[in-house]
């Protein structure tokens, strides 16, 4: 058997990272994430650099800048010379390795990819969390609440080690994984928090449980099942009385018919024109389904589907309520009215022909008339109205049906709510309160690698 084992509680994590190279466990689980596909990456760092590219090794003195630049689908080192699809950067001493001009800890790996490099941080798991901290509280918050959130961290990571496996890394560095800044992310309190609870997991039944995570629930927590469709006994709904001081705590949006009919068929939940919108609610007041009435037809989905469509910012959570507006404008509108029709009713023929009347042998009368005919065409010329001008109008219109969104909380409300963690813990609950409040039935248990 390797020396890269591991404690029973991550037998499924044990063979996931065997594959990868067991050798990194004799010391500590180290992660790869991936910051970035770019054009091109400098490097450096102020105890200098050891590059390896292939079998040769390259070493670069302090704080030298290194660049790398796509160019056909590999990676350019010009300077010396290299096109290569794949580097390896080590720190030479402790100071970090800075990328472009922001400080990581670990190594990094460059890879060749599809229109870009992508820019890789291989780093041990307790310092990948240390760089997600900052980005998801405040350093000033009681300490309790910040245990609870790294060890959910540390669990979520652990449990997603594989999310992105296809691509070569383990997360990437948005919220589809966990944000992660590096070293500008990190507090020394955080850090410290981290290192005082390193290796400790949230475990259901012995096995890593699915620790999700929010900012705000709004008052409740929402279940695994009404948000993913997917039963999970400790992700199920709890109160959540501790939120009042949330920057969520309430807040409005409103959409157009037209913009929620766009989102909701762009996301091939509807059809149509959307007549009506009735929402069903769980007895806390959590939004669950949604029903769209449209020219087409009846359309029902879960409300976080809805959310999704319409954007996670823009529809902060799924604890809303909803109502329609007919909203009215006053809209300026410019106008040509139509010609006089007094012109075309005149006596005076349009035929008169004054060259015929020229070429006459004019007599007395004839002069008499010919004046008489040029009096009524000046009268008629001045009978009609001027060029039209254009007039403008104020009309009040109706600019269609408006959906206000009047809700609650920030985030799919499923697990840890992190304002209601903040809140327990300012009213005197431990880490493991917090956590036992919010996944309940779950317990705190040590990782360890040996
Ligand atoms: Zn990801």
């Amino acid at each position: 058997m390797r020396k890269g084992t591991i404690l029973l509680l991550f037998l499924v994590l044990l063979v996931c990272v065997n594959e990868s190279g067991g050798k990194e466990l004799e010391k500590e689980l180290e992660v790869t994430v991936n910051l970035n596909k770019a054009k091109e990456a400098v490097f450096s760092s102020a105890g200098g650099l050891k590059i390896e590219i292939g079998k040769r090794s390259f070493s670069v003195p302090s704080s030298r800048l290194v660049h790398f630049k796509e160019k056909g689908g590999k990676i350019e080192w010009e300077e010396e010379n290299i096109l290569s699809s794949e580097v390896y950067i080590y720190p030479k001493g402790k100071e970090a390795i800075l990328w472009g001009k922001r400080p990581y800890r670990g190594s990094f790996i460059i890879k060749a990819s599809s229109g870009g490099i992508l820019v890789i941080n291989k780093l041990p798991l307790e310092d990948y969390i240390k760089g997600t901290m900052k980005l998801e509280l405040s350093p000033s918050w009681p300490p309790e609440a910040l245990k609870a959130q790294i060890i959910v961290a540390r669990t979520y990571a652990l449990k997603n080690l594989r999310r992105h496996e296809e691509e070569g890394f383990n997360f990437c560095a948005t919220d589809h994984c966990q944000r992660y800044g590096g070293i500008n992310a990190e507090d020394p309190v955080t850090n410290r928090l981290v290192e005082e609870t390193k290796g400790l997991v949230l475990t259901y039944h012995n096995e890593l449980a699915s620790a999700v995570f929010h900012s705000e629930s709004g008052g409740f927590t929402e279940s695994a099942l009404d948000v993913w469709g997917r039963e999970i006994p400790y992700l199920v709904e709890v109160p959540s009385p501790w939120e009042e001081s949330a920057p969520h705590s309430s807040w409005r949006v409103e959409f157009t018919k037209e913009q929620l009919e766009e989102s909701l068929s762009r996301a091939c939940l509807i059809q149509g024109e959307i007549l009506d919108i009735r929402l069903f609610s769980s007895p806390e007041g959590r939004v669950e389904k949604i029903e769209v009435i449209t020219t087409e037809g009846e359309f029902s989905f879960p409300a976080s589907r809805f959310r999704e469509a319409i954007g996670w910012e823009e529809l902060p959570s799924t604890f809303f309520v909803m109502r329609k507006e007919e909203k009215e404008q006053k809209v300026r509108q410019e106008s040509f009215p139509s010609p006089s029709s007094s012109s075309s009713s005149s006596s005076f023929s349009s035929s008169f022909d004054y060259y015929e009347w020229m070429e006459k042998d004019w007599d007395l009368d004839d002069i008499i008339n010919f004046l008489k005919m040029r009096e009524e065409e000046r009268n008629r010329k001045k009978g009609i109205p001027p060029p039209p001008r254009v007039v403008v109008v104020e009309e009040v219109v109706s600019q269609g049906a408006t959906f206000i969104f009047e809700g609650k909380g920030y985030g799919h409300g499923v697990g840890l709510s992190q304002w209601g963690a903040k809140g327990m813990a300012e009213e005197g609950f431990s880490c493991r309160e917090i956590l036992s409040h919010y996944f309940p039935g779950c317990e705190i248990q040590r990782a360890t690698f040996k």
